[in-house]
């Protein structure tokens, strides 16, 4: 484990330059000298008053894949989620007040805030923002060469449908 400082939250009081046994936490520099935190004794982090400082651990274990059944589970989440969601959008479009389209809309979007989720944990990025379709778009409008490639053009049309 070794310390590190929240910057944002560091008021510069230095209390913990007068605790570290080894001067790693010099405030100078702004952040903790790794090489000189050799034990992470953590006295920094109980002195600190603005809870500016933290212990990280080292290395971190890789992350264990995934069970199937589990990813099949959130896939099948993610597609229910995604009915749920037209269902909103279609009961937004058709409902009788502003208020009741304005509730329909959110939920719609929280629909689709699950989903993300769902396919996030999964094991999928989905790269849903604008400026992915509108890459997405221009690639398939300008056609790259690349030695040796074939273009991937029926991949792009269906992520581009995906969208
Ligand atoms: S004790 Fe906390 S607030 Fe004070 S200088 Fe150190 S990290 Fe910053
Ligand atoms: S954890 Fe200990 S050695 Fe590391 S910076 Fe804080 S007081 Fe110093």
């Amino acid at each position: 484990m070794h310390a590190v400082r929240n910057l944002r939250l560091c008021t510069k009081d230095c209390v913990c330059l007068f605790v570290c046994p080894t001067g790693a936490t010099d405030t100078e520099n702004g952040q903790i000298d790794f090489e000189k935190c050799l034990d992470g004794c953590r006295r920094c982090v109980d002195a600190c008053p603005s809870h500016a400082l933290s212990l990280v651990m080292d290395n971190y274990p890789s992350r264990p894949a995934k069970d199937t059944a589990v990813v099949e589970a959130l896939m099948n989440f993610m597609e229910q989620k995604h009915r749920e969601e037209s269902l909103a959008k279609a009961l937004a479009a058709s409902a009788a007040t502003s208020a009741r389209a304005k509730l329909a809309k959110a939920l719609a979007v929280s629909l689709r805030i699950l989903a993300e989720d769902g396919a996030r944990e999964a094991g999928y990025m989905i790269p849903q923002s604008t400026a992915s379709k509108a890459y997405l778009e221009k690639l398939l409008a300008e056609r790259p060469v690349v030695a040796g490639k074939q273009f991937p053009e029926a991949e792009l049309r269906e992520l581009l449908q995906l969208l």
